[in-house]
């Protein structure tokens, strides 16, 4: 068979096109007819409707954990009767968990060994974990729940998974081991180790676990609002979000977050020590591999080196890594963005506008969730905000938390290439101590061109 060829040259315009003179087609499917008859396999229940089913008992927010109950969101045992929460463990790898037992790997009974997975070091409860509306987008107790309701575990014939993880380890870093080599480190023998720059940290990873009517007046809407749109924009993906309101919790298929302390953890919630903090949000392609079409990876280092100096200097510094790729878009989204920005002359007064054209909006981030690590991890004030975003500056102080100076990027470590995104977003408001450009001189800062490089 002769093999298919795609058309390798796709027409390209270098003229900006305005979006919004796109026709956006209505309810073009309206009156196809779909086969309704579904055929399921013996032994598949579906817990759509609450008849033959009582929940575990879960207050969120109630004083104390035996009287607010644990998660268990497993079908597993007697877990199809007794979940308490819609979704499924893991965030989106629960896809991952459902191939290995669909592909017959993984018994799905399978019992976990929880010995010594215990946290590496103790989080001080605080009180805000015993509220209904300081935390509704993790569970507070997520790193003891399979200890401290063990019990109930097994005289429920239930699993009870742990949300969060609580972890040691030492990172090594170029622009750290540089940092030392420069002398804009010390070596402690504490927090930076070495002289190859070794830095000691303390981490944490947490799966998001939402409690619906929480998160709901977070966006200001109600709880049927969310439900019907969580329901809705996946397709269907989760009936119980509608037919199951006498269920609150939900474990969304996204991902969730790492925080990297530096120095003594016990000090990130003592308000007489000081605090520095960079909240980073995933950028895969500057992060990991090195792009420089954005100033993620140099702020992220940045961020790091700062929060070590904070610790260094008797308080603590903090970096909380969110997985939320392209400003929650996603790579592929974001890429296509790339393309047109850098057919279309790539300046700063079009960046935004780039997004928006392809996404409909220009960040999917929306930060109203983002406090609750804050709470959850005892933070008080913000002595230094190592972000110049104005939506997460926002968030955290709508949410209490006062943040008392905030510290921009060093401009030396601003890629060239990467000078239109934090033109454009300077100029959208993100915070500076530099110059903010108009519109006209917006268009005069213009990024590489692939012909400049290829
Ligand atoms: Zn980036």
């Amino acid at each position: 068979m002769a093999p298919v060829t795609l058309p390798v040259t796709l027409p390209v315009s270098a003229v900006p096109h305005d979006c919004s003179a796109h026709k956006h087609v209505k309810d073009a499917s309206a009156k196809t007819k779909a086969d309704a008859s579904v055929v399921l396999d013996d032994g598949v229940t579906l817990t759509t409707y609450p008849e033959d089913s009582s929940p575990l008992g879960l207050t969120w927010g109630a004083a104390a954990p035996e009287v607010r109950g644990p998660v268990v969101c497993s079908r597993y045992h007697d877990g199809l009767a007794k979940h308490n929460a819609i979704g499924a463990h893991s965030g989106p790898y629960c896809v991952y968990h459902a191939l290995a037992v669909g592909s017959k790997q993984l018994d799905p009974n399978h019992v976990a060994d929880y010995t010594n997975s215990q946290p590496a070091f103790s989080i001080p409860e605080q009180k805000a974990w015993y509220t209904e509306t300081d935390i509704v987008a993790m569970d507070p107790l997520g790193h003891l729940t399979p200890f401290i309701f063990d019990e109930t575990a097994k005289a429920e014939n239930v699993q009870i998974r742990p949300s969060i993880s609580v972890t040691k380890a030492s990172l090594q870093l170029f622009e750290l081991k540089d940092a030392v080599a420069n002398n804009r480190m010390k070596v402690d023998g504490k927090i930076v180790l070495n002289r190859n720059g070794d830095v000691a940290v303390s981490k944490v990873a947490v799966e998001p676990v939402w409690y619906l009517p929480g998160v709901a007046q977070r966006f200001g809407i109600t709880e049927n609002e969310l439900r019907k749109a969580l329901f809705q924009d996946t397709n269907g993906m989760y009936p119980e979000l509608i037919t199951r309101p006498d269920i609150k919790v939900f474990l969304p298929p996204v991902g969730g977050l790492t925080v990297y302390i530096f120095g003594d953890p016990a000090y990130v919630s003592d308000p007489t020590k000081k605090v520095a903090l960079r909240v980073h949000d995933e950028c895969n392609g500057s992060d990991v591999f090195g792009s420089d079409i954005c100033t993620c990876r140099p702020y992220l280092m940045f961020g790091i080196e700062e929060a070590v100096r904070e610790a260094q200097n008797g308080g603590s510094g903090v970096v909380i890594y969110f997985r939320k790729e392209g400003r929650a878009l996603g790579e592929v989204t974001k890429y296509l963005v790339y393309n047109a920005r850098k057919r279309g002359g790539d300046t700063a007064d079009e960046y935004f506008h780039r997004t928006e054209c392809i996404a409909g909006v220009r960040d999917m981030r929306f930060q109203q969730l983002m406090p609750d690590i804050l709470k959850w991890l005892g933070i008080t004030k913000i002595d230094r905000m190592l972000s110049m975003s104005n939506m997460k500056h926002d968030a955290i102080v709508e949410q209490g938390i006062p943040i008392i100076e905030r510290v921009p990027i060093p401009d030396e470590l601003v890629p060239p290439d990467s000078r239109v995104e934090i033109d454009a977003k300077i100029n959208a408001g993100y915070f500076t101590t530099g110059k903010v450009m108009t519109e006209a001189e917006l268009k005069a800062v213009q990024g590489r061109t692939w012909n400049d490089v290829v």
